[in-house]
């Protein structure tokens, strides 16, 4: 660029000269010729320097900004200057404009910008992957043609966006429930959130059954008892026949009141986001106490048999006997008459170079098909509601067992065949295990 400057002073020079010999030829006087020499040399300045100007204006950058002097040279600085002014502009609007994309793609919910037509103007990844989009290919496609629920496409035409819409899809992971709203802005755009509230959904609906649920388990025992209050008040009744009534009554409100203990209990272990008590529970001792409490409770229709290997388990007291107690109470409500229980608990090698605790109830009752089993610890599940309720059931036992567990990260194992009897085993982390020290093995003694 700087080459060219010397080359327009010798142009300009040789005008000049050309300008003269053409007045002495001519016989026009030298100054007239001097005059249209020079002019002709800032006429051919001027035209070099404004086509170098449009040259680098159709591709303008900061190292090659043509040099001049005089007032080119201050076209090309001023031009330059603006040049590094938009540049840098440009550069921080687009910086802007990429932390406000990762914003976006950041967000947990889906962000969707369709234009007046109805195409795609952009998406991020989690609105792709809500409405089984591809970011890349699916730009410019109109949003009705690839999301064809016919909700949506209604939803879309409506343009009632008031509330959102709630829509189910099948995705790669199962079927989904969004939650999609859309805010009209601008000139007829829109922009679409979409929100996975399947979770939301399957939580609100176990609210509802579990309300349900407990309203229907109190609803029960107290109807019966106000029918025998009923009775009493209308019928004179014999005095065996009232202590028979009064007998029902006591068993319906035992019946409650166990229910509304289970409850609590369960509350209690899902609602504590403290750690469980470190107490030191002698297991022999919890096994034969368990055993005690399973014999009064078959009153000598079971055999009951108990085994315990010498540890100590570190949890809270309370609600591991409450978990352990309901599983044994289970095997005797669940085993006919003349059925054998087997309570144990063992120090096992967990094939990880460590131990585990395994405390364990088997029988050989009722059975459980496989079909139940992994739904035996919900609320309220049962497999045969009639036989629960009879053996003083509140269906929540389970539960109980398996948040007091979660608590001590203990694991449930159930196995079970239907018609032959069930195993039900915790197993507890070596680090909730307290072995006994092994005998220091006696030095020779001398012989004196
Ligand atoms: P429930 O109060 O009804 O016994 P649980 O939560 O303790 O409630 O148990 C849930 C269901 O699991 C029971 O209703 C029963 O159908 C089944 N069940 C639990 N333990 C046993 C068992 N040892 N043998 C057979 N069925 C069992």
């Amino acid at each position: 660029m700087q080459s060219v400057i010397p080359r327009l002073a010798l142009l300009a020079a040789a005008m000049a000269a050309v300008g003269s010999a053409g007045a002495h030829w001519l016989g026009n006087d030298a100054g007239f010729a001097l005059a249209c020499g020079v002019a002709l040399a800032v006429t051919a300045f001027d035209t070099l320097a404004r086509a170098r100007l449009l040259e680098w204006l159709r591709l303008p950058q900061r190292d090659t900004v043509p040099q001049s002097f005089g007032a080119w040279g201050e076209v090309f600085y001023r031009s330059a200057r603006q040049l590094r002014m938009w540049q840098g502009r440009v550069q921080r609007e687009e910086g802007k404009l990429s932390r406000f994309i990762e914003a976006l793609q950041a967000s947990p919910n889906g962000v969707m910008l369709i234009d007046a037509q109805g195409q795609i103007d952009w998406c991020n990844a989690t609105a792709a992957g809500h409405f089984g989009l591809d970011v890349q290919r699916d730009l410019r496609q109109h949003a009705v043609h690839l999301i064809r629920n016919p909700e949506f496409v209604a939803y879309l035409a409506a343009h009632q966006f008031k509330e959102p819409l709630l829509m189910r899809r099948n995705g790669p992971l199962g079927a989904l429930l969004l939650s999609v709203q859309v805010i009209a802005y601008g000139d007829d755009d829109k922009l679409l959130l979409s929100r996975d509230v399947t979770q939301f959904e399957r939580t609100e609906a176990m609210r509802r059954d579990f309300v349900a649920n407990v309203s229907h388990e109190i609803k029960t025992p107290l109807t019966v008892i106000a029918g025998f209050i009923e009775s009493m008040r209308t019928l004179d009744l014999a005095a065996d026949e009232r202590e028979r009534i009064l007998a029902l009554m006591q068993q319906q409100s035992d019946r409650m009141r166990h229910l509304v203990d289970d409850l609590l209990t369960l509350a209690h272990l899902e609602g504590d986001p403290h750690q469980p008590l470190e107490e030191l529970l002698d297991m022999p001792s919890m096994v034969a106490r368990l055993a005690n409490d399973a014999r009064a409770l078959s009153a000598g229709r079971h055999r009951i048999e108990a085994q315990a290997d010498v540890s100590r388990l570190r949890g809270a007291s309370v609600e591991l006997a409450s978990a352990f107690s309901n599983l044994v109470s289970n095997a005797v409500r669940y085993t006919p008459a003349g059925g054998v229980v087997q309570i144990r608990w063992r120090v096992l090698d967990s094939g990880l170079g460590d131990a585990l605790g395994e405390f364990s109830v088997s029988d050989n009752g009722i059975g459980i098909a496989a079909e139940h089993i992994p739904r035996l610890t919900e609320r309220f599940y049962r497999v045969d509601r009639g036989r629960s309720r009879e053996s003083g059931g509140t269906g929540l036992g389970l539960a109980i067992v398996k948040h007091s567990l979660l608590r001590h990260q203990a694991e449930l194992r159930i196995v079970s065949e239907l018609g032959k009897g069930s195993t039900f085993s915790a197993r507890f982390p070596a680090q909730r295990l307290l072995l006994p020290q092994p005998e220091p093995t006696q030095s020779p003694v001398g012989l004196g």
